[in-house]
């Protein structure tokens, strides 16, 4: 499968052209990869509604002509100027940009050089929009960024066990799954075992696991650019009551999430099947952070299942549903699959038992 570059392209510029902009300019590295399959770290784009550049430093001259379609490839000694020639070359007098991506410094040079041509105008979340509803490439490759996560669960069964070090374990997952493909990791693998547990973000410690212990494990891998992000925790031994109750709460929670989720349902409405599950439990207190989020080429995007969010769901967005419960100086537990947003509801991506394993 190939990705849809002129049909990304396309989607942009309905919503330029709805946002009544002349010319967009592209400066997240991430959004240049959606629209021209570009993975160098230096580029810009410029798309009117007929034409699309894109600028690049001599670095990248031979890689851009073998990566970017659809695009004149430019390649630039200062970067401003050739984004104000193609800006001209298409003879835009409104030019939108990227707020949450462009330095004060790159817009300072830029408005001075478009100065009396051409107005600079804030843009926000227009590509992070296109970019929360996925094309079948896209749903393909997070597949199998998800599968190899799988494969790392099978692998943390094996080496999160009592007596290892946290970072040990972590090392021995990502070693594996750089020996598979992986580019690298979502981001720092968080295995929190006993009262670490309590915060969700426990990155890998010197701490020795033990029995008797909950085990956090979150992590994630990036494969051909896509992320993939899951968490399971684990049991040393013999779960006790607590843990079981904590444990069966918490997935119960997740349960109720997935099963709310469709097309059309506010992404607030997903939280809150989660939220009040572990609420009516009572550990409403414990739970802190939003039930998930958008995964793709950037581990965290929209939607966003938060009490906050005004997202809504629709048919090709993948998401993290993630409830937890913390509790300070006792430990925590977290579950998180990674789902695909079908017509007929959620469609899970991860597939690691949800059961409480003891390892
Ligand atoms: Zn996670
Ligand atoms: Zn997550």
């Amino acid at each position: 499968m190939k990705p849809l570059y002129d049909e990304r392209l396309r989607r942009l510029r309905a919503s330029t052209s709805a946002k009544k902009l002349d010319a967009f300019l592209v400066t997240d590295l991430k959004n240049i990869r959606y629209l021209t399959g570009f993975t160098g770290s230096n580029a810009y784009a410029v798309v009117s509604f007929d034409r699309a550049f894109f600028l690049t430093d001599p670095r990248y001259a031979s890689q851009s002509a073998d990566e970017v379609k659809g695009f004149r490839i430019r390649i630039f000694k200062k970067a401003v100027d050739e984004v104000v020639r193609a800006a001209q070359a298409v003879k835009a007098g409104v030019i939108g940009f990227e707020s949450s991506s462009m330095s004060f410094d790159t817009h300072a040079r830029l408005a001075k050089a478009f100065k009396g041509k051409a107005r600079l105008k804030a843009t926000a979340g227009l590509l992070k929009t296109l970019r929360s509803v996925k094309d079948p490439f896209e749903i393909e490759k997070i597949t199998e960024a998800a599968r190899l996560l799988d494969r790392g669960f099978t692998r943390a069964m094996k080496v999160a066990v009592a007596g290892a070090v946290e970072m040990d374990a972590a090392f021995s997952i990502e070693s594996f799954w750089r020996r598979r493909g992986a580019e690298g990791l979502a981001f720092d693998t968080i295995i929190a075992s006993g009262s670490r547990g309590a915060l969700p973000h426990g990155k890998a410690s010197e701490k020795k696991i033990k029995k008797g212990e909950l085990i956090v494990v979150d992590m994630g891998v990036l494969l051909n650019g896509y992320n993939s992000d899951g968490t399971r925790t684990f049991v040393t031994g013999k779960p006790t009551a607590k843990q079981k109750e904590v444990y069966q709460v918490v997935r119960e929670a997740q349960s109720a999430a997935i099963e709310s989720i469709r097309p059309g349902v506010m992404a607030s409405a997903v939280d809150r099947a989660a939220r009040s599950v572990i609420g009516k439990a009572g550990y409403g207190k414990y739970f802190g952070h939003g039930t998930g989020h958008g995964v793709g080429l950037d581990i965290h995007e929209a939607p966003g299942l938060s009490p906050m969010s005004e997202d809504v769901l629709e048919e090709g967005m993948v998401v993290t549903v993630e409830p937890g419960i913390y509790i300070p100086g006792w430990g925590g537990v977290r579950i998180e699959d990674m789902v695909l947003v079908t017509k007929n509801g959620a469609k899970l991506l991860t597939s690691t038992t949800r059961d409480l394993v003891s390892l």
